[in-house]
Order: C-alpha cells, then sequence, then structure tokens
C-alpha cells in the first residue's frame, strides 16, 4: 500500500509478471529488468510519488494484487481492455501490439491463419489477450477443444512446452513473440492484428495517480526520454 516517505512524495509499490521480454525479465543476474521497468521508473520520477520496490507476481494476479492494496500499480505490457477497465483504471497508453502465433523451428507446421490451428494444441499464459483470442475465436467456434488449450503460469514455460513437441502453437503479444524468435529454437508463423495498446493499471480511487502517471507519461515522451528507453530495449 502507499505510506509516506519523508523528504520524497507518497511511495507507491509497482508491480510485474517477469518472464515477458522485453518488458519485464530477469537478466543474467536475476535482477528484474526491461522496457516497463524503465519506463515506469521514468515516469514517477516526474511525479511527486517515490517508487517502492518492484513486486513480482503470476500476470493474472496483478488485478488482484492491486484491488487487495499489495501493488498500488502495475507495468506489465498489461493491455488497456474494456473487461479490465471495469475493475481497474489504465493510464494513457504507452506501447501498441497484435498478437503473434509462436511455433517451434524446424518443424512442419507452418499455419498462416487462424483457422489453420484448427483441431491443434495451444497455450497461452493464463488471463492474456492471447488467452482471450484463443477462447473468442477458436474454442468458441469449436474449432479448437477446451482441453486442447493449456494456460501457463508464464509464457517462459509455454514456450518450453512448445519446443518440447508438447503443443503446436502459442499466441502471444508481437514484440514478446520476436524475442522469444531471437533466442529459442520458435518462430512467428503469423501475427493476428489486434490493435491492442499497453497502459499502467491503477485503483479505480486513485486518480491522483493516474493523473501523475498521465503527465509523467507525457513529460517522457517530449524529452526523448520514452524514445532513449525504446531505442534501449528494441533495436528495430
Ligand atoms: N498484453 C497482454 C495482455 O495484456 C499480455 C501481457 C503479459 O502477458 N504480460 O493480456
Amino acid at each position: 500500500g502507499c505510506t509516506t516517505g519523508g523528504g520524497g512524495g507518497t511511495e507507491i509499490t509497482p508491480g510485474t509478471a517477469p518472464g515477458f521480454p522485453p518488458f519485464e525479465f530477469k537478466n543474467d543476474d536475476n535482477e528484474l529488468v526491461g522496457f516497463d521497468i524503465d519506463l515506469l521508473e521514468a515516469v514517477v520520477g516526474e511525479t511527486d510519488y517515490t517508487l517502492g520496490s518492484w513486486e513480482e507476481l503470476e500476470f493474472s494476479s496483478l488485478i488482484p494484487g492491486l484491488q487487495n492494496d499489495r501493488i498500488d500499480v502495475i507495468a506489465a505490457a498489461m493491455t488497456i481492455t474494456e473487461d479490465r477497465d471495469e475493475t481497474i483504471d489504465f493510464s494513457d497508453p504507452y506501447y501498441n501490439a497484435d498478437q503473434s502465433i509462436l511455433v517451434a523451428s524446424g518443424g512442419d507446421f507452418s499455419p498462416s491463419s487462424l483457422d489453420d490451428l484448427e483441431g491443434r494444441r495451444l497455450g497461452a499464459q493464463e488471463g492474456t489477450t492471447g488467452e482471450s483470442v484463443i477462447q473468442s475465436e477458436l474454442i468458441e467456434s469449436g474449432q479448437v477443444s477446451e482441453s486442447n488449450y493449456n494456460a501457463y503460469g508464464s509464457y517462459v514455460l509455454a514456450v518450453e512446452d512448445l519446443i518440447n513437441g508438447n503443443i503446436d502453437a502459442i499466441v502471444i503479444d508481437q514484440p514478446v513473440a520476436q524475442t522469444f524468435a531471437s533466442q529459442r529454437d520458435v518462430d512467428i508463423a503469423f501475427t493476428y492484428e489486434t490493435g491492442e495498446r499497453y497502459g499502467f493499471g491503477v485503483r479505480t480511487d486513485d486518480d491522483d495517480l493516474q493523473e501523475a502517471l498521465n503527465s509523467g507519461l507525457a513529460t517522457v515522451q517530449d524529452n526523448g526520454t520514452y524514445e532513449e528507453i525504446r531505442n534501449e530495449w528494441f533495436s528495430s
């Protein structure tokens, strides 16, 4: 929860879900790093708030963690969706993404549309928009049975299962798919346009924090800091 420290402003506890490179992940020294980490630190640095130490949760525990005051702000490449907007509030958007379909490298499965995923074993991280695509586009239509969908606590585990051949494809945010494809034996088969936008999540009664984050975000976008951070974590 929020506490008022001496000197600085109100301290806020940020929460994230590592294993989502380059937005938030553990480096070789087991430190939490990434685009979201640097961006939130820069944004909060422009406000009267002070950033406390990061809490690491599973993605599906972030909104509950916000609601029960374990954390005060979510920075986890979280897409602003209507469903989520009913329970929490979001800052202005800070990054755009679509969903990519990842397959194992060197296999004989190379889908080019969602229809090609019919009857396949699919994986996603629990509670994500990738999971929503599988549910709304493939399970509801009966093309994929519920039992052929594996929900993982982390996309890192889903990628392991994909490489081991336990599933045929993963649905995951495009920038993260690209990062996994550059590091592991997986390839982007195709990208499905969803037009998602990421925002920082705050409690619905935290209007002051929401406004401060929006003005901090505008400042770092105007003064070049946003671009510096983006260039550091994204090569293209
Ligand atoms: N952007 C996706 C979502 O909001 C995935 C986020 C994540 O896995 N960290 O559901």
